[in-house]
Parts: C-alpha cells; structure tokens; sequence
C-alpha cells in the first residue's frame, strides 16, 4: 500500500511531537513553520519554562524519547511559599517523591525538532502557511497575504499552529463550526534571576517558587544552567497592573513594597521589565476539530487555555497519545473514523481542563496563602494517604494520573462539597487529624456511593 502524504502546519512542541509519530507510522510527513529553523537563532522574549507531568511524559516514553528529555529537566517535588511576613514553607505536590519538571521551552522544541529530522521528517522553516484547501488538503503558503502564493498538495493535514491557528480560521468559515475566545484581565510578563557566580541556584531548585499577592503573583521555575525564569502575572490594568508600572521609578517602587525579598536575587528586574514583552492570556474553544478524513486540530489549535495547571502542552501531548491509541485499535485504513473518535475522545477533556486552569489562578494566587485554604488541603492530604483508594486530591488525578480531566473536574467538585462540610465541623481546627474527621468523610462519600476510581 502506498503511504500517506501529510503535512503538519505548526513545529512547536505539539507539532514537532506528532510528526515524529507520523513519521513512525512510516507515513511521508513535512512540517510546515513561519518562523526560521529555531536551532539557528537565539531563542528570546517568550522563552517560558514549561512545567512537564505524567500525561507529557507518557506521550514521549511511548516514543522511546522520555528518558533523553528527562537529561533537560529539573524535578520539582513541591511549592515553595513566599507569603509576605511569614517564614518561607513549602507544599508536597504528591506523595513518594512525585514531582512536575521543568523544562525549557525552547531547548524541548529544538531537541524534538531534531529528533523528528533524524527520523526523516521534512521542515520547511520560514513558510507561512495563508490558506487551506479543506477538502482537497491543499496548503497555500507565501511571503505575505498578498504575495505569490506556493501550493501543495497532501493526503491529510495537521493544524498544529497553536492558539490563532490559520488551519482553525479556516474551518471557522464553515457553517456550524462552534468558536469562543475568552482573555483574562490577567496578563504576563517573563523575568529572570541568574546563577550565582560558581552556577548554582539562588533558591532550592527542587521548588515552583511562588509569591502569592492575592490578584497577581510572581513564580519561579529552575533552570539547569542555575538560572530561574519568572513570571509576573497580573491585571493588565487597575490597581497594581501593568499599565500603573510604566517606568523604573514605579516597578523599583512596586517590587520593594510587594517583593521585597526578592530584589537582592533579581539584578536584571528593571532591564527584563522593560524589555520583554507583556502578553495575554486566553482560552480558545472550537468544535468540530476536525475536517471529513482530510484535517484535524491537535494542540492548542484545538485547545488554547490558561496556563495555571501547567497542562497546556501536557494535554496537548495526550491528544497525540490518544490519537496514536486510536489508530493503533481502528487500523490506519478509516481516518474517518479515526479523526471522529478523536474529537469526541478529547473535547470533554479538553473543555474540562480549561475550566480546572482557570479556577486554579483563583487557587495560586490568594488562596494558597489562606490558613482555612491550607487545613483544608492538611485534612484531604491525611485521608489521601490513609485510603489512596478512596481518595484522590484533584492536583494529584490532574498532575499525576492519566484519569481524564473531564473525570478529575467532576470527582474535584463532588470531593469540595464534601470537603466544605468537613470544614464546617465544630472546632475543626483542633480535630482536623481526629478519627472523628475521619469517620465523617467516610459517611458522606457512602451517603452519595460515589464510585471514585484512582
Ligand atoms: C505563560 C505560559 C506558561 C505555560 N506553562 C505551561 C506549563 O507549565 N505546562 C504545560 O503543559 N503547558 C504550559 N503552557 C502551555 C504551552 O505553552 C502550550 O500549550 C504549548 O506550547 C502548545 O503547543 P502547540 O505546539 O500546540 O502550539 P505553539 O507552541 O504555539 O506552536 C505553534 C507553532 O505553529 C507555528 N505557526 C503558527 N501559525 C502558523 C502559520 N500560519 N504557518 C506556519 N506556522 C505557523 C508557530 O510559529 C509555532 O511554531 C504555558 C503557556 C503559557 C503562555
């Protein structure tokens, strides 16, 4: 049988991933990306460290890459807590050592890229891809809108061209294709703290440092090379927002009333402020993600969300395990039935995965500095450990499970309503380890019979 000619439009880390999926499959694959080869240029501005969990590890151990990504990553076992006017302290994510990593974003994509080439993937660098052909899966590609265009001509195409995807806005166009974009006010903007001079870490980088301000924080993700990358992130206008620090005068000001402990690490502040970008931050949601057996969404393309589950490109990743699942059970012969089961697999997860990031900034930002907030998470940890069985904390079943996401937001809400009359126990600060807690939780999850499956 002759292989099939795709085309993947988009070589981030999503789309430099599936290729090298593809391309195992044996199909003839090209990747097609507006930007110039990035392992030739100086990865800058929106470097971003990414927080990488079991569902993004999964999808590259299946591949037999896991363990050479993992050289690049730094375990991180917990939160550290800079709570204004309260020693620091720290938050086990999981239990027996688990832990996110973090990883450069650019480094990450380079080396996929590379690993994709040496498998025989094609990319074309500094192609802008204009327009699509749908149903014929033609990629018109060109210097500008306006100019010459390049046509070609595949089997199937990708849309892996991340949250303004142009394969997306084409599908748009259709009759009953369903869109929203939804901003925060929130907005973001990349900072830095360098190594020490002998190129060790300025705070321990095992930790997501994070300084909880109520509506804006700073986090802080280590690097290997001793550096950390920072992220503020705050309203883009009102009190305390980007548009009241416009000067050094006013960041200076600002940083010493609200992180303080931070300004002897942070030389490069008033330079990084300036320079680098602040962004936005959206959810984009679509439906369908795919187009007859001729085109399909994966990544954000499909899925753009905020990014406070450090999940983005985890369920962009586990939309490409999926896909490979799907295909490995129906046969490679109906994409038909491959892309629909796809979509349908994935859009709940999808959807659920966006809401969870979204009420996670509420989390991050106020109330992991909140006492009722913190014994809250002490008496679910205790009953977490004692019966694993029975319960699941939902940072863990998103983080460290591979229980679908639309599952973990259903079981997450079932177990804060439990949770909510734990907390209104008498005296539940004292009591909180007692057997009486324990004994209680135990009556209101047989009350409702919930079947919790961890
Ligand atoms: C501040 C921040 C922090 C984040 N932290 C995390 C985290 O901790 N963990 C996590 O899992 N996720 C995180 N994410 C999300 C993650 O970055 C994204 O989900 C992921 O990068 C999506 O990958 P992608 O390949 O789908 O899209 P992208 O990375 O956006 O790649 C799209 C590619 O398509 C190319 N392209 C676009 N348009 C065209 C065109 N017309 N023609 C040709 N090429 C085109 C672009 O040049 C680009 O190379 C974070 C995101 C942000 C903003």
């Amino acid at each position: 049988m002759q292989t099939k000619n795709i085309a993947i439009v988009g070589s981030g880390l999503v789309g430099s991933l599936l290729a090298l999926y593809l391309r195992k499959r044996n199909y003839s694959v090209t990747v097609f990306d507006r930007r110039p080869d990035i392992r030739t240029i100086e990865f800058s501005g929106r470097s971003i460290n990414l927080a990488m969990s079991v569902r993004g590890w999964k999808t590259l151990d299946n591949i037999g890459i896991g363990d050479e990504v993992r050289k690049l990553a730094i375990p991180m076992h917990k939160r550290t807590m800079h709570v204004t006017g309260e020693p620091v302290y720290h938050q086990y994510y999981g239990k027996d050592g688990e832990a996110i990593f973090s990883i450069p974003r650019g480094i990450l994509n380079k080396k996929m890229i590379t690993l994709a080439e040496n498998a025989g993937v094609v990319f074309r660098f500094n192609e802008k891809v204009w327009d699509i052909d749908l149903p014929e899966a033609k990629i018109y590609t060109g210097e500008t809108e306006k100019s010459e265009w390049k046509e070609y001509q595949y089997d199937m195409i990708f849309g892996c061209d991340g949250a303004f995807s142009r394969v997306r806005h084409k599908m748009q166009r259709r009759s009953r294709f369903n869109y929203s974009q939804k901003f925060l006010n929130t907005g973001y903007k990349e900072l830095g703290i360098p190594p020490n001079p002998d190129g060790s870490h300025k705070l321990d980088k095992n930790s997501l440092h994070i300084w909880p301000r109520g509506k804006f924080m700073l986090i802080a993700l280590p690097n290997l090379d001793g550096s950390f990358t920072c992220t503020l992130f705050m309203p883009h206008e009102g009190e305390n927002s980007f548009e009241t620090l416009t000067n050094d005068d006013q960041v200076r000001k600002f940083w010493k009333q609200h992180f303080s402990d931070t300004i002897a690490i942070m030389p490069t502040l008033l330079n990084d402020f300036k320079n680098n970008p602040t962004s936005a931050l959206v959810t984009i949601k679509c439906y369908p993600w795919t187009y007859w057996n001729k085109v399909a969404l994966v990544g954000d393309s499909a899925h753009a969300i905020v990014p406070f589950y450090g999940q983005g490109m985890n369920a962009g990743f586990e939309d490409i395990s999926v896909l490979d699942e799907i295909i490995e059970k129906l046969g490679d012969d109906n994409w038909e039935a491959i892309f629909e089961t796809y979509q349908k697999a994935r859009k709940p997860n999808a959807d659920a995965i966006a809401e969870l990031s979204y009420r996670n900034f509420i989390e991050m930002s106020s109330k992991t500095a909140d006492p009722e907030f913190l014994l809250r998470k002490k008496i679910e940890k205790r009953f977490a450990e004692k019966y694993p069985n029975k319960w699941m904390p939902l940072y863990s079943r998103v983080t460290f499970s591979h229980r679908p996401y639309a599952e973990a937001l259903e079981t997450g809400e079932y177990q804060a309503a439990i949770m909510d009359q734990v907390m209104e126990m008498d005296n539940i600060e004292s009591i909180w380890d007692s057997d009486e807690v324990e004994q209680y939780i135990f009556e209101l999850l047989n009350a409702k019979k919930y079947n919790f499956q961890n």
